[in-house]
């Protein structure tokens, strides 16, 4: 079967090529994005690869479909950029990569918050300019505080365990509660406790129909003075331009983005030498308490080890008319 893997990148390109010649497949790596212009790339593959900022909506899956795609092979969990009744109606299978590593972004979401807590990215550019001056560097003890998990899937709960290492009192909101996270210790509780009670709010929940902007102006009204908002699930989540806003009257005391609502545009290229002309993203990042990072949570070597296989596993269970148990009904 002859896949075409957009946006793929070198770090991962590198874990495919140790694997394929395993599965009966052919990768073709293209670094650009798959979009209505890129489609065409896919000419004479059954299959495409594609990642969270690919454009799946209903012309480019037709636009496919036409070149002689069958198969959507998404090598991320989420999948909120595929059009799915398009996908049914065309009778293109999709499969996903469910779980590669919950750690890796419970892990970057905890270094988000200990980087803004600690404020080690202000000192990093201190101490390199000889500057040892501790003013501005005051953070907080992580035991002992309030921290609610938003979300308490696979990411969530290895996060919640992260947290009770610390100490924290852990508070959760998941329309469906795990009984992980009450063994962990979390209460479950309403979204509208969480803001009033929590010092931390961290963001381990799908991007849904029913979701987006779930911190938007009224959720950060509800929230304590200077709390911390770490986001590494999907960047609509958070109503950026009420975050500034919530920033500004010091409702949020430091924002830790993974994600972002217009990432698609900005994140995995370098813009290193244009100007951006995202005002939005221009005033977040120009604000001393706000981290960005883009979108690579999930980026471990154990991580991007198990994404290729996983989806190689996907692909050659197509490939043989086999159930992978990853596929997206
Ligand atoms: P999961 O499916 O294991 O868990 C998601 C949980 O969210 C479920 O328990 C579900 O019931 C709950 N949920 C659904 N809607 C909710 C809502 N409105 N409010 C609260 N909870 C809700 O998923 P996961 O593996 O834990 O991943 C979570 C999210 O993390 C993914 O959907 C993806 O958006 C994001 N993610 C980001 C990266 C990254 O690199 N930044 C990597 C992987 C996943």
């Amino acid at each position: 079967m002859k896949v075409a893997v957009f946006s793929a990148r070198s770090y991962e390109i590198r874990h495919f090529e140790q694997l394929e010649a395993n599965y009966p497949v052919e990768l073709v790596f293209f670094d650009t994005q798959l979009n209505l212009h890129t489609a065409k790339l896919a000419t004479g593959c059954k299959a495409v690869c594609a990642f969270v900022n690919d454009d799946l909506s209903a012309p480019v899956i037709e636009e496919l479909v036409l070149l002689g795609v069958s198969t959507i092979a998404m090598r991320c969990a989420g999948f909120n950029n595929v059009d799915l009744d398009q996908a049914k109606a065309c009778d293109v299978s999709i499969v996903r990569v469910p779980a590669y590593s919950p750690e890796a972004v419970a892990e970057h979401a905890v270094a988000l918050m200990m980087t803004l807590n600690r404020r080690i990215h202000k000192a990093y550019q201190r101490t390199r300019d000889a500057n040892f001056a501790l003013e501005g560097l005051v953070g907080f003890n992580m035991h002992g505080k309030v921290v609610g998990v938003v979300g308490t899937g696979k990411i969530g709960i290895a996060t919640l365990r992260i947290l009770k290492g610390f100490g924290c009192q852990l508070l959760a909101y998941d329309p469906y509660e795990n009984q992980h996270a009450i063994d962990l210790g979390a209460e479950y509780t309403s979204l509208d406790d969480i803001f009033s009670r929590a010092d931390v709010i961290t963001l381990h929940c799908p991007l849904t129909a029913d979701n987006r902007h779930l911190l938007d102006d009224q959720a950060f009204s509800k929230m304590k003075d200077k709390v911390m908002v770490i986001n590494t699930s999907r960047g609509p989540l958070v109503d950026a331009v009420a975050a500034i806003q919530a920033l500004k009257n010091g409702k949020i005391g430091a924002l830790g983005l993974d994600v972002y609502e217009e990432e698609e545009h900005l994140f995995f290229g370098d813009h290193s030498n244009e100007v951006i002309e995202d005002d939005v993203f221009r005033r977040l990042s120009a604000c001393h308490n706000v981290i960005f990072t883009g979108h690579q949570a999930f980026l471990t070597e154990e991580a991007l080890s198990n994404i290729a296989q996983t989806t190689l596993e996907n692909l050659a269970a197509i490939s043989n008319n086999r159930d992978s148990g990853n596929e997206v009904r």
